[in-house]
């Protein structure tokens, strides 16, 4: 058969907290040619603790490479056409591993985890009070959520990665450390490398000099040793060691939110995403300004594309729960079998009856950032069925939303005039619906969702030495757009908003 006539093509590994794709994108048009899923188990093996197996997930990218490279043969595509591949990562996810034997020394303590929470509220106490040292060089609060407290309760309590940090053969790095090291040939000379959007992730890094820093690690208490070389998100880090895709370079990567910046074209100043996944991440990109918020945001590098090309940075509201309350729907209640599910059991009632349902099943982040909220549904009464619970789910997915676009709004003082999204959750057309309705403002939604994998390819394919992606919007010619417009009246989505934010109220100082 003759061999379909295409651009170069690249292909992007989006590594979830869900799930691990690989997809290949032609870059002339970001048309989506193939791709691959494989759901990732997550292990919760005491109350607040979720973990996953690092070799579960690299070896579910394998999978997905293999597979995506297969369905491209049976479309005729020569896959000798992927001239480059980006990684993009759920991030802060902690792994250690031993450089000797390519094992990791322990599971990968997952974003979500809980068990550092008296690490955090003994480490705050030698914080001065006048003088957060943290928050001014790392942009982010003292919490669970990020990889550096992580990394000291790992050093504290795996005798196995004590002992292996005594004999030097200890790695640290997030998920696309791990996956980039192991890719590139593991044990046999693996590049043990991170981008600056990972690295600002773990507490550890300046992000106004984009180094580790010293002071930092000292405070963590976490040997220098261990970390990654840093890079930028676009350049050749190495080459893919074997599989299908042996020789090609992987020359993008970049943090999952950072992705979906990028793969939705948001490079000035203002321009904003919200993407609906495990959790939900709206980000702001305030050009080459660390902008510090008034209102529980975080302030993170939103990318760098290139060694020599400029560091912008980003304001970013961050929720934890998101898709993962229709996932606890689904495998701890049992209420619908499929994520898709929810969207039938919602329609057919159309309301929550004046049901409420804060997820905080983590505690809260932005813009409360309190690690003592606990989940709850409120607002139960005799009618209240499994519908209005699912309606409930999704609506606080939406004031979630609202909660840190208000946020957002008020650090930046121009109010945005639409919300662009993406993610998995957004294929859910109430859901689109509903955030219309609570926001007040239009929602909008690329035909093609995949736009983290998207910005990771074309992180990729931009590098140096690559250079088949020009950034361009003409190169995403093959995207169009869906708009959701509010259809319910301002006064109604107050009324309902201001509900939420009692039931907030109630989940908050659960745990004491
Ligand atoms: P991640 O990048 O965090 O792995 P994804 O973007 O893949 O997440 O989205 C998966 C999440 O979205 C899961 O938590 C799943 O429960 C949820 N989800 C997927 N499809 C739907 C849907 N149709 N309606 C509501 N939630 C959904």
């Amino acid at each position: 058969a003759k061999k379909a006539v295409l651009g170069p093509l690249v292909g992007a590994v989006d590594q979830g907290t869900s799930s691990t794709r690989f997809l290949v994108f032609n870059s002339k048009t970001a048309e989506l040619l193939s791709h691959h899923q494989v759901e990732i188990k997550q292990e919760f093996p005491r109350e607040g603790w979720v973990e996953q197996d690092p070799k579960e997930i690299l070896h579910s990218v394998y999978e997905c490479v293999e597979k995506t490279c297969e369905k491209l043969g049976q479309l005729n595509i020569d896959i000798s056409n992927i001239k480059a591949i980006g990684v993009s990562n759920q991030r802060e996810t902690t792994v250690v591993w031993d450089k000797l034997t390519g094992e990791p020394l322990y599971n990968a303590v997952v974003w979500l985890d809980l068990r550092t929470q008296s690490t955090v509220e003994s480490l705050s106490k030698r914080i001065p009070g006048n003088n957060n040292f943290v928050k001014s060089k790392t942009g982010l609060p003292l919490s669970t959520y990020f990889s550096a407290v992580k990394l000291r309760w790992i050093l504290d309590n795996v005798r196995k990665v004590q002992k292996a940090v005594e004999e030097n053969r200890a790695l640290f790095g997030t998920v696309d450390s791990w996956l980039i090291w192991s890719l590139t040939g593991g044990v046999n000379g693996g590049v043990h490398c991170t981008d600056v959007t990972n690295a600002s992730r773990t507490m550890l890094f300046n992000i106004h000099s984009l180094e580790w820093d010293k002071e930092l690690c000292e405070f963590f208490g976490i040997p220098m040793e261990i970390l990654p070389n840093v890079r930028s998100s676009s350049e050749i880090y190495g080459l893919m060691k074997a599989g299908a895709l042996e020789g090609v370079p992987i020359s993008g990567c970049l943090g999952d939110q950072s992705a979906a910046l990028v793969g939705q074209m948001c490079f000035q100043d203002g321009q904003a995403k919200n993407t609906y996944g495990t959790g939900c991440f709206l980000l702001c990109n305030t050009g080459h300004k660390c902008v510090f918020s008034e209102h529980g945001l975080l302030t993170t590098v939103a990318y760098k594309l290139g060694r020599n090309k400029p560091v912008f940075y980003a304001l970013e509201g961050s929720v934890a729960i998101a898709g993962a309350v229709i996932r606890w729907l689904r495998d701890n209640l049992g209420i619908i079998k499929t994520s898709e599910e929810i969207e039938k059991l919602a329609k057919e009632v159309g309301t929550s009856y004046g049901c409420y349902f804060v997820p905080a099943f983590s505690g809260l982040y932005a813009p409360y950032w309190d690690p003592s909220a606990r989940g709850i549904i409120c607002g139960l009464t005799q009618f209240t069925n499994k519908c209005h619970i699912a309606f409930a789910a999704l609506e606080a997915v939406c004031f979630q939303t609202r909660e840190i676009l208000d946020a957002m709004n008020r650090d930046c003082g121009i109010p945005l005039s639409h919300l662009q999204v993406d993610g998995g959750m957004t294929s859910n057309k109430i859901l689109m619906q509903l955030q219309a309705d609570i926001l007040y403002i239009p929602v909008v939604k690329p035909s093609m969702p995949e736009t983290t994998a998207l910005g990771a390819a074309m992180a990729a394919g931009a590098a140096e030495g690559v250079g088949v992606w020009s950034l361009e919007p003409e190169d995403l010619s093959a995207v169009t757009m869906e708009r959701f417009e509010p259809q319910i009246n301002a006064e109604e989505s107050e009324i309902r908003y201001s509900t939420w934010k009692k039931a907030v109220m109630k989940s908050m100082g659960w745990v004491t």
